[in-house]
């Protein structure tokens, strides 16, 4: 309660006296029909678009309440407006299951009350004005002061009121304020006979009725529509995948706001833009014939794409990118999104990395035994050699040979250790399985097993990044060789299958039993006290890689086959992925 409701709340305890005193004047059985039709109106209030304005509903009751003023006087139109205002009154503090408030009541009467005495005013100033002009600005009049006191009221209690707000809601009230001033224009005349009145009544009452009824559907379209937008709009804002959008032309339509994080690059300068510019520009290619594709054959497609920073750097990513059809079945639009792989990349290259680390370790005993017998050899002929010089002549190849085999045996290991910057060529897989052989040779000797290549046909080149092929056959291995604590046979069988070469590994050690093999390749997943568990982990991804698979078989008791594929014909993508990550 302040001093600006409490005028409003006198104004309304006036507008009582004053029903009192013109209502006597009239017929009563149409003043009554038309009471009874505005009070039904109000319940049927028009339904707004949610905006930044006051309410969202006009109540099409207003037209009754003109319609009252304009034909029976003020004190009709007040006393519809009672009743009505009176039955709100009700049923809203019903609903909260609080009591009526008889201040709030009298002072939104005392605003009804100043809008129907302007009204009024109107009617008796200008009498002659066209029925279409005088109700149509009698509507304007009412709900323009009904608005402006509702903002005074909001504003007294301090809330935060602007002339915006105030435009906005009218912006809302001109359409359906319009289509009350048509009805009450057009249809509902002065009758004195009920009947006909009541006819009007039920015209007016259907077409608002489906007024009402579209502008509810709407309503709640335009409510559904925006729930789903800013459902959508949380998640663009907040992923961090690039979302962009194409035409036809591959000019980019939309770029989510992760372009600005991932790629330093506003969305606002990528959109209306071609793609290209932000593509790496030997990755464009490809881009654009999937784009392709996707437009004409509605192809879906996943690549691996670099994208360019704003600073020049290329951001590995893998877009999947599908088509958008129109109603008509004509592509509209590619959408793409595009994931960041450097992280993913960071932690194979990482796993790759301790993995060696850890086979280097183990290897340590191996190559260090193998080292021993030479150099002991060697420091046994020197020391002869010493005692008596002229012999160093008939010793020299015995040494020589020694030195040499210490240097392989170096040489195996420092490439091992050595960071691998690997890149896809040919390769002969066959001399690959020899290498990796030849570089556990030591270690199998140390546990006392043999390893043998069996014999195999001609073997074509295999594309493939040597080092990468090299380190899963020797993570094989050398499982295969710790599965036999007491030494035994490992058989390498090389096989040219369509399309693809086979490496069969098979060993005699323990085994695996059917519940580990599911568990093979699980990162950190191991059954030896020393093991790392990584072995196989870093095998599946570099075959998965080159577009191969892995395969274990075991009876659980006695032997174990890996079973290595790799295709003949290695697609583009992944020579990309690996020249990229590294
Ligand atoms: P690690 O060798 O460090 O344990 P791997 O990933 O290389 O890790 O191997 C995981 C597990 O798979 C091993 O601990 C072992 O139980 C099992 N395994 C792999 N290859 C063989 C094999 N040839 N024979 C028996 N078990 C094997
Ligand atoms: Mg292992």
């Amino acid at each position: 309660m302040n001093w600006y409701t409490s005028v409003l709340f006198l104004i309304g305890c006036a507008s009582l006296v004053e029903l009192w005193q013109k209502l006597q004047l009239h017929p009563w059985s149409p003043l009554l029909i038309m009471f009874l039709f505005s009070l039904i109106l109000s319940f049927f209030p028009i339904r707004l678009p949610r905006g930044k304005a006051i309410g969202n509903e006009y109540s099409t009751g207003n037209v009754g309440f003109i319609f009252l003023l304009l034909y029976f006087g003020i004190g009709a139109s007040l006393a519809a407006l009672w009743a009505d205002t009176l039955i709100l009154n009700i049923r809203h503090a019903h609903s909260k299951s609080q009591k009526i408030s008889w201040f709030r009541l009298f002072s939104t009467m005392g605003m009804y009350n100043v809008c129907a005495l302007a009204d009024a005013a109107l009617i008796k100033n200008f009498p002659h004005l066209p029925l279409w002009l005088m109700s149509a600005l009698l509507l304007f009049i009412f709900d323009a002061l009904n608005l402006l006191m509702l903002l005074g009221v909001r504003d007294s209690v301090g809330e935060k009121v602007s002339m915006q707000t105030y435009l906005n809601s009218w912006q809302f009230m001109i359409y359906p304020m319009f289509i009350c001033a048509v009805v009450l224009t057009t249809i509902l005349k002065p009758y004195h006979d009920p009947l006909h009145l009541i006819l009007d009544c039920i015209y007016s009452f259907l077409i608002l009725f489906s007024i009402i009824y579209l502008t509810r559907q709407h309503a709640k379209a335009t409510t559904m529509y925006q729930t789903i937008a800013s459902k959508q709009q949380i998640i663009t804002d907040h992923t961090r995948d690039l979302i962009t959008i194409v035409d036809p032309k591959r000019d980019v339509t939309y770029a989510s706001p992760s372009h600005l994080t991932l790629l330093g690059r506003s969305p606002k300068h990528i959109e209306g833009q071609s793609l290209d510019g932000v593509i790496h520009k030997d990755d464009v290619a490809q881009v654009k014939s999937a784009i392709h594709s996707a437009l004409y054959n509605h192809a879906e497609f996943t690549l691996p794409v670099r994208f360019v920073h704003e600073d020049g750097r290329p951001i590995l990513t893998e877009i999947k990118g599908s088509s958008v059809t129109g109603e008509d079945g004509d592509v509209r639009h590619v959408v793409m999104v595009a994931r960041d792989l450097s992280e993913r990349v960071e932690v194979d290259e990482m796993l790759r990395r301790s993995d060696r680390l850890a086979v280097v370790g183990q290897l340590a005993a191996g190559v260090a035994h193998e080292i021993r017998n030479p150099l002991t050899s060697v420091k046994g002929f020197l020391k002869i050699i010493a005692k008596n010089p002229a012999d160093l002549a008939r010793f020299l190849p015995i040494l020589w040979a020694e030195f040499n085999q210490i240097e392989t045996v170096i040489n195996e290991f420092l490439v091992w250790s050595k960071p691998q910057f690997g890149q896809y060529m040919n390769e002969d897989i066959v001399s690959l399985v020899g290498n990796a052989v030849a570089m556990l040779e030591p270690h199998a000797k140390f546990c006392n097993v043999e390893i043998r290549i069996l014999p195999t046909e001609y073997i074509p080149p295999v594309y493939c990044n040597a080092n990468h092929i090299k380190q899963v056959f020797v993570n094989v291995l050398k499982n295969a060789i710790e599965s036999m604590p007491h030494g035994g046979l490992v058989d390498i069988d090389i096989e040219l299958e369509e399309k693809c070469v086979i490496v069969r590994i098979t060993d005699e050690g323990c085994g695996i039993d059917e519940e580990n093999l599911k568990r093979i390749g699980d990162p950190f997943f191991t059954t030896k006290s020393d093991g790392t568990g990584l072995g196989m982990v870093v095998s599946f991804k570099i075959i998965s890689d080159h577009g191969g698979t892995i395969r274990l078989t075991s009876d659980g008791v006695q032997g174990t086959t890996v079973e290595i594929r790799l295709p003949l014909e290695t697609s583009q993508q992944i020579q990309l992925v690996e020249t990229s990550a590294l």
